[in-house]
């Protein structure tokens, strides 16, 4: 069996949920499949300002409702005519009138606990899910909704819980072996082991498939969103760009930090570990091939495997002959902005151990600097760092793939490419793993770096 989860966006509208039935019929014809669906397209955002309203005691959230209500009612109207239609209508509309319950309770007590948060926001998926095994059924494909309350455990952190496992995979395995047709799981949602109600995270759908695959042994899962694949760069700044065929776990990591994101890899754990291989698919587009995403280190000959960048970034730089060799320097450095709650997206520090240069968030900057100058008052009142500089509009570009590693020549060949284009490089770091040199530029050099490394890794050789 294959498991393929779909994508809020991918199931916008009854259209879209046509296409999708039309792409799981097409699959069923070579092996039986389970699907994993999120909630209808912007249902989940709708759900928590809804009940964010209702906290404050504004009745806006009502409207929210009636608009739920219309948007599942025109849909299965349109997907399923008549009195069948109908009868899926009712049920939906129950599932709205406890929403609408539940709601009116937080609106009377103001408050709306994490825990009864995930409750909210569960009905977007059973609603959809609810909608989706009705038409698949109607079409002659007989389905069956799949509660995913029953199936995936968790511990009880309201809004990211953590999966128990062994017992997610016991109980997965055994309900969908007793399921006559479909299986139609709804993504996201899980309950905890004394029942109540929990979500995996934002986007947490494409956990549930992963989690679905391993334990059922699947032969696949695929990850149907709407692009083709995970791309060797950003295709608004380099034309270009293609799809990555296949790419290892480690490496979509790498890409995913520096903001490719298709999915979240860790979310791909689960079935990687077991060895089932994951793809990703496009709805709109679902001829293409995709890309393989696989545990174990992939094999082509290309010197990398793909770049991304992180924009809106800035730097600060500290220098100073009264930094050398004294122990602990990083530390406070680290430590200050940690306190701050501030985040390091990037190190370097050249070893004269004459400065220290940090890639932080912008939008950051101010406070990052602050608590600086507050833990390194003293030296900077001794002269002992001369220079404190920060420096914003920037852009982290990085270049990534396990074939770097041992390779020689990689680096040289990326920087004579920036250095024959005129690209100002402000900051560098290689991790040792060599599967990601990441560099700083001005934001303002960003589409013609792009450009420039992808033309000298990708289009040279051909
Ligand atoms: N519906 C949830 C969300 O929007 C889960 C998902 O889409 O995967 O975050
Ligand atoms: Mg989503």
């Amino acid at each position: 069996m294959k498991v393929m989860k779909f994508g809020g966006s991918s199931l916008a509208d009854s259209n879209r949920i046509r296409g999708v039935a039309a792409i799981v019929r097409d699959a069923m014809q070579d092996e039986p499949v389970a699907i994993v669906l999120s909630a209808m397209k912007g249902v989940t955002d709708s759900l928590i300002s809804a009940a964010r309203s209702a906290e404050l005691g504004d009745a806006g959230y009502r409207e929210a409702l009636e608009e739920l209500r219309r948007r599942h009612r025109e849909t299965i109207a349109d997907l399923i005519p008549g009195a069948a239609g109908t009868a899926v209508i009712t049920g939906a509309m129950d599932l709205i009138d406890e929403l609408a319950d539940l709601l009116h309770g937080v609106e009377l007590i103001r408050e709306c606990s994490d825990r009864t948060m995930d409750l909210v926001l569960s009905f977007g998926e059973r609603l959809n899910c609810h909608t989706v095994a009705a038409f698949l059924s109607h079409e002659g494909e007989p389905a069956e909704f799949v509660d995913a309350r029953e199936i995936i455990v968790t511990d009880t952190t309201h809004g990211s819980a953590v999966v128990d496992y062994a017992e997610t995979y016991q109980r997965t395995a055994a309900r969908l072996h007793r399921c006559a047709g479909v299986p139609v799981i709804t993504g996201f949602i899980a309950s905890s082991e004394d029942g109540f109600t929990t979500t995996l995270g934002r986007n947490g759908s494409d956990y549930t498939a992963s989690l679905v695959g391993a334990a059922i042994s699947a032969t696949s899962v695929e990850i149907w969103t709407d692009v083709d694949g995970v791309m060797s760069a950003d295709p608004r700044f380099v034309e270009q760009a293609f799809v990555i065929p296949e790419i290892s776990l480690q490496e979509a990591m790498e890409l995913s930090y520096f903001g490719a994101e298709v999915i979240h890899p860790y979310t791909m754990l689960p079935a990687v570990e077991r060895d089932i291989p994951l793809w990703i698919k496009n709805t709109l587009n679902p001829t293409v091939r995709g890309t393989r995403i696989s545990g174990h280190p992939v094999h082509h000959d290309r010197p990398i495997t793909g770049l991304a960048s992180i924009g809106n970034v800035a730097l600060i730089n500290v220098e100073g002959g009264g930094m050398l060799g004294i122990p602990g320097m990083a530390s406070r450095v680290f430590g200050a902005l940690a306190k701050a709650g501030v985040n390091i997206i990037m190190i370097s520090q050249a070893s004269s151990e004459h400065s220290i240069c940090i890639c932080i968030r912008e939008s950051e900057l101010e406070r990052a600097s602050h608590v600086l100058r507050e833990e390194l008052r003293e030296e900077l009142d001794q002269r002992r760092i001369d220079q404190f500089e920060e420096q914003p509009g920037l852009e982290i570009v990085a270049v990534i793939g396990a074939n770097m590693r041992g390779r020689p020549g990689i680096s040289g060949r990326l920087f004579s490419a920036l250095g024959s284009h005129e690209v100002n490089v402000l900051a560098i770091a290689q991790g040792s793993s060599e599967m990601n040199i990441s560099f700083v530029i001005d934001r303002n050099d960003r589409k013609r770096t792009l450009n420039v490394v992808h033309d000298a890794f990708f289009v040279e050789d051909l």
